[in-house]
């Protein structure tokens, strides 16, 4: 039937001319004009052929080649990627001598132990000298100005999760980290957290050991706990910068701020001035009046106001711009932080903007970011151990990292050893992260950059850090038993892992009163907070966040009936089997084991 076809198009003058001209994918309205069918008919089309779609689906080259053939029409792909379109959108002198540039710092540590409090007494130490009371709002980011008139640009918003979120989006902002350590307390697991973020992100640390004012200070114990962790004092042979400081009262801040330009002095940064600007969105609001103001971090190149302007998938015009102090200027450069409005709406923190010749360039390429994204969505990259192994296999990955949490600091180390031991020459396991404690979002992010994946023992993922880890495609593997994390991962390695049983949370309840039942034991009067309790199912007592019991659920009821199970938002009563342990304040989760087929 197909020749017959083929033959009555004979009239047709040129068939060479039925092509599609496509990018990587086609909206359906815009495929079915280029067919000339109206776009009802094409999407039964697509129906008939298994693609279920709408006017304003995308359509990928595969499918849109397809329904095209269908039609006697060819496609033609257009290659277009972002980075072409940036590039083409770039102007000013590319070639320029590239100049000294100020390094980018980010404070980071424990909490309370003292960030904002520098970041404030910063920014206070250098304004005081040039002209007092001349503090006006933050606007996520300052620069100060040292002696010698060089200057340093700090990011004041504190903490490693802006850190890691800006690193997670491949954002290099930070060319220094700051470790603020308080001089009375001590190595905690924040600061662990902070300072592995630092290293794997291979931005130095200059330590800053704070509340030296304070009696208990003990600056050689902190320094002994950080050496530890690689942070070896230099007057003890290392090459890691201590400086103490108060920073409540102002002192060792003159001292920090010259390391910090020494240790940067070493980095040689430096960036071209005279080509269109590019850098990265430090904050952004929704302003009243104003609409969105973002503000920016310039890494390359001039920014002036008026220049077209992208950031991810969204464009504008830079009407105004200010600069740290809130005064208007007409032009920023490298290192500069500035608040600019003329965003059509608000930029996302983290991501890259561009200046280009053109508004209609800004347009187009946040057009096709926005395209990209949805696509991503649609097919949420997981990294699974499977993935993983199936890359280790192909000689594309050599190492599988991965986060490592657990209840005590015993089985961390317990479950270090034994990685080491299983790690081969071809195939090693990295601990991007290793600390006590449930499973947080700031591990999932960890986890997310490093291309790995989380595996908690003994601990469980808080909610945020569920939601987060599947929509980041980020897998959280949990175990109580060492064996059994043992013998998944080695069976990863050596690529043996069979068809599994993976778990499937069905719902977890809260324990409000524990009775004690004659013959029976314990039994929780629960509420169920999440799912549903099922009978006949596995169940996990979580106390403090810690697995403290994994068993069968023993009975399940509501008032005086034995129950098949019961939903969120009601009352049961849960018994364990062969467990009495339960206190009010527990959470059980039930859950089942599932066969699934693993995709390699
Ligand atoms: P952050 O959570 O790390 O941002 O810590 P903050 O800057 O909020 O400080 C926590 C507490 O420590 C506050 O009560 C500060 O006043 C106090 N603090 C910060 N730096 C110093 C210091 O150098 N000496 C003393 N004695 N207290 C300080």
């Amino acid at each position: 039937m197909g020749r017959e076809a083929k033959k009555t198009q004979i009239t047709v003058p040129k068939a060479s001319k039925r092509i599609v001209k496509m990018y990587d994918t086609i909206k359906v309205s815009d495929l079915a004009q280029q067919l000339g069918v109206k776009a009802n008919e094409l999407i039964k089309k697509l129906m008939v052929n298994g693609v279920m779609a709408n006017i304003n689906s995308s359509l990928d080259y595969d499918t849109a080649t397809l329904i095209a053939s269908e039609y006697n029409f060819e496609t033609q792909l257009i290659k277009r990627s972002v980075e072409d379109l940036i590039k083409a959108a770039t102007f000013g002198n590319l070639e320029a001598e590239k100049k000294t540039r100020p390094p980018v710092v980010t404070v980071m540590g424990h909490v309370d132990h003292g960030k904002t409090t520098l970041l404030d007494a910063i920014r206070h130490a250098n304004v005081a000298k040039k002209e007092a009371g001349g503090i006006t709002q933050h606007i996520g980011a300052y620069k100060v100005q040292l002696p010698d008139k060089s200057y340093i640009t700090f990011i004041d918003t504190p903490g490693h999760e802006a850190f890691t979120a800006m690193r997670e989006r491949g954002a290099h902002v930070t060319d220094i980290v700051i470790l603020v350590v308080a001089a009375d307390d001590g190595v905690m697991p924040q600061t662990i957290e902070a300072l592995n973020h630092a290293k794997a992100a291979n931005v130095p640390i200059v330590v800053a050991l704070n509340k030296i004012d304070r009696p208990n200070a003990n600056p050689d114990k902190i320094k002994q706990q950080l050496a530890e962790h690689e942070l070896v004092p230099e007057d003890w042979g290392g090459d890691t910068i201590y400086c103490e400081v108060s920073a409540l009262q102002g002192k060792g801040i003159d001292n920090l701020l010259e390391q910090v330009r020494l240790v940067a002095e070493i980095q040689e940064l430096k960036a071209n001035p005279e080509r269109s600007a590019q850098g990265v969105i430090i904050e952004s609001r929704l302003e009243k009046g104003l609409g969105p103001v973002a503000t920016l971090l310039v890494q390359e190149g001039y920014l002036e106001q008026g220049q077209p302007i992208v950031s991810g998938e969204v464009s504008g015009r830079v009407r105004v711009m200010k600069d740290d102090q809130g005064k208007k200027v007409k032009k920023a450069y490298p290192g500069d932080p500035v608040e600019v409005v003329g965003f059509e709406e608000p930029p996302e923190a983290g991501d890259a903007f561009y200046v280009c010749k053109t508004e209609e360039q800004a347009r187009e390429i946040a057009e096709l970011v926005k395209e990209q994204k949805e696509q991503e969505q649609q097919k949420p990259q997981k990294v699974s151990l499977e993935e993983l192994f199936s890359k280790i296999k192909s000689g594309d990955v050599q190492e599988l990292p991965v986060v490592l949490k657990a209840d005590v600091s015993g089985s961390l180390e317990a479950v270090k050893v034994l990685f080491n031991k299983v790690s081969t020459d071809e195939v090693k396991i990295r601990v991007v992260h290793a600390g006590v404690g449930a499973i947080s979002k700031s591990d999932i992010l960890l986890a997310s950059t490093a291309k790995g994946l989380v595996i908690g023992f003994n601990v469980r993922a808080d909610s945020m850090a569920q939601s987060l880890a599947k929509e980041k495609g980020v897998e959280i593997k949990t175990y109580t038993v060492v064996y059994q994390l043992m013998d998944d991962i080695k069976k990863a390695l050596s690529g043996l892992l069979k068809p599994e049983f993976v778990e499937k949370e069905l719902g977890k309840a809260e324990v409000r009163e524990v009775f004690s039942v004659p013959k029976v034991g314990n039994v929780a009067g629960c509420f169920v907070t999440e799912g549903k309790i099922q009978r006949g199912s596995k169940v996990r007592l979580v106390r403090d966040g810690k697995v403290v019991y994994e068993g069968q659920l023993g009975s399940l009821r509501r008032f005086k009936d034995d129950v098949k199970e019961v939903a969120q938002g009601y009352e049961c009563g849960i018994g364990i089997e062969n467990y009495n342990d339960i206190k009010p304040g527990d959470v059980i989760e039930s859950f089942i084991m599932e066969e699934v087929q693993r995709e390699l």
